[in-house]
């Protein structure tokens, strides 16, 4: 491969190393109640802000290759798109290139979950929302894969269907059952037993979110694998019955199981097999943790059954949930570190443990381990064990200490560094412990950035996506935060946000060579890498997307 990289025309004399900085979870939201950000007294960030040499960025939906605009951003995609330069098909996307590609098929964890059922004679679960929505999963895809287990001699196969009719139209379900059904007559015809044996309304059952209801969790794990609840015949006679008792939509349709001689045909089992196919993270989170986590207390588990699960993908990366999954995230190469040492340019990368991962691995392109022992130092600073709105400043201070000394020991002439804070503290939900977490990172960029300017250096600073912009749930038609009814209080968000992130080149030397460029359009987090390669003095390569920045010929 080549990865010869052409000087610029333009090269900047500067002696010092060029820095990135990643504020984690730190995005550009509304200047209001709920925001973290503009809460906190931050004299270096508000500089910062007003500073010539800035531009706001996409850091979500398709601009970090989700499939949706809806779809907030988070770290692992956005590491992948600053580290690479380029957008790499994710989500939805990228399960539709496994199952093309036959890669799924192929995969470690489904010939583990494949044989595992075919030695214990025992059934394949499928669990997930039954629609083509292709928010948090689509039929076809759900299709290709019984297809697959078909041709591969699983006998027994079970779908526990989540019913939509919020991504899609809200009485849609019995279109999706239909085309199931029809499915699996045509495979049963070969003498296998494959059933819809559950299921209910997504708003009712298994697709709860931040914890925000674990009693759905509980309805779904009593469902779906005790096969406890009101028993059908089928599960279109469980729709046409329900909607007529309860006038509900299908998002509410009470949970059923469907049962002979007064028994559940597909309760989940020792020795069975288990897969999450919903693409989307958010809403799978919680019922892979009831199915792998022997410890936890957040339902009661009558039983605990020892089985194989995967999720189609991680829907966690922070936290691994679930540690089995049948999609690997995209292959990305040719990312701007790889081109870095091929070129000979000593570089350092430092985080605190919740993040090392992200300016490692995901900027990597998902690559474990260094390109160049000689020209690489990763540094890990070890993160503290107690809940982070009890420690809101996490490592910060520590990571800069140890930031200024790479700096200054010249030996590097490019480095990245993430800052965890507000993305670990937002994610608590405590808005307070997110302003202080703010301050803190602040008052460490100060300290950081003297220390860049003292060695001639530059600075890139930005988010990967936001978090602690939006600490409170607003009601999208007033305008208001929601009221939570048990405390009086602003009803928290935990999540991530949609919204841009800022991008500002810290650059004491300036002298007008160079500007933000006015003709990029939408630009994003894969724009940045060009952008790093120019301030380097380098062309970029001409694959990734274009540079923020274009140069002044004078
Ligand atoms: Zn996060």
């Amino acid at each position: 491969m080549n990865f010869n990289l052409e000087k610029t025309a333009f090269p900047l004399q500067r002696k010092g190393p060029l820095l990135t900085i990643i504020m984690d979870g730190i995005g550009i939201g509304k200047p209001n109640e709920g925001n973290a950000v503009f809460l906190a007294n931050t004299p270096v960030l508000d500089q910062l802000f007003k500073a010539p040499l800035y531009a706001e960025l996409n850091a979500h939906g398709t601009f970090v290759g989700l499939p949706d605009d809806s779809d907030m951003g988070n770290s692992e995609v956005g590491h992948n798109a600053i580290g690479a330069g380029r957008v790499f098909a994710q989500g939805a996307k990228l399960v539709n290139q496994s199952i093309e590609s036959g890669a799924l098929f192929n995969g470690e964890i489904w010939k583990k979950l494949v044989s595992n059922v075919k030695k214990n004679n025992s059934a394949l679960h499928f669990i997930g929302l039954l629609s083509d929505g292709n928010v948090h999963s689509h039929i076809e895809q759900l299709k290709k894969i019984i297809k697959q287990a078909a041709k591969e001699n699983v006998q027994t196969v079970f779908l526990h269907a989540l019913l939509d009719g919020r991504d899609v139209g809200e009485t849609t379900a019995l279109v999706y059952i239909e085309d199931i059904e029809k499915l699996f007559s045509e495979i049963n015809k070969n003498n296998r037993k494959y059933r819809i044996a559950s299921g209910g309304g997504r708003m009712k059952i298994t697709m709860d979110r931040y914890e925000a209801e674990w009693g759905m969790v509980q309805k779904g794990w009593n469902t779906h694998v005790e096969g406890e609840g009101r028993f059908f015949k089928t599960a279109a006679e469980a729709v046409e019955t329900l909607r007529r008792e309860t006038k509900a939509t299908d998002q509410f349709l009470d949970p059923f199981v469907i049962a002979e001689n007064n028994k559940p045909i597909g309760p989940v089992q020792n020795g069975d097999s288990v897969i999450f196919f919903n693409f989307r993270g958010d809403r799978a989170i919680e019922i892979s943790r009831a199915f792998t986590e022997p410890g936890l207390s957040r339902i009661t588990r009558k039983r605990f059954p020892q089985i194989e699960y995967a999720g189609i993908m991680e829907y966690d990366g922070d936290l691994h949930i679930p540690a089995q999954y049948l999609v690997t995230p995209p292959a990305i190469d040719k990312t701007i570190g790889e081109y870095l040492v091929h070129n000979n340019i000593p570089l350092f990368a430092l985080s605190e443990t919740q993040k090392f991962g992200h300016v490692t691995y995901f900027w990597n392109g998902n690559r474990s381990g260094k390109f160049s022992e000689k020209l690489e130092d990763y540094f890990e600073i070890t993160s503290d064990l107690v809940p982070f709105e009890q420690r809101p400043w996490m490592k910060c201070a520590d990571i800069t200490d140890q930031c200024i000394a790479l700096i200054n020991s010249g030996k590097y002439k490019t480095g990245r560094i993430n800052f965890p804070n507000g993305d670990m503290v937002g994610h608590t939900g405590d808005i307070n412990a997110a302003r202080i977490s703010v301050e803190a990172l602040d008052i460490c960029l100060g300290r950081l950035l003297s220390a860049v300017k003292n060695a001639d250096g530059m600075a890139v600073i930005t988010a990967d996506h936001g978090n602690a912009d939006e600490m409170f749930e607003y009601d999208k038609k007033t305008g208001k935060p929601l009221i939570n009814s048990e405390t009086g209080m602003p009803k928290a968000k935990t999540s991530h946000t949609l919204n841009q992130v800022p991008f500002i080149i810290y650059d004491p030397a300036y002298k007008g060579e160079y500007e933000i460029s006015k003709n990029i359009g939408q630009p994003g987090l894969a724009n940045i890498a060009a952008t790093l390669f120019n301030l380097l003095g380098y062309n970029a390569p001409e694959d990734y997307n274009k540079s923020l920045i274009t140069f002044k010929r004078s």
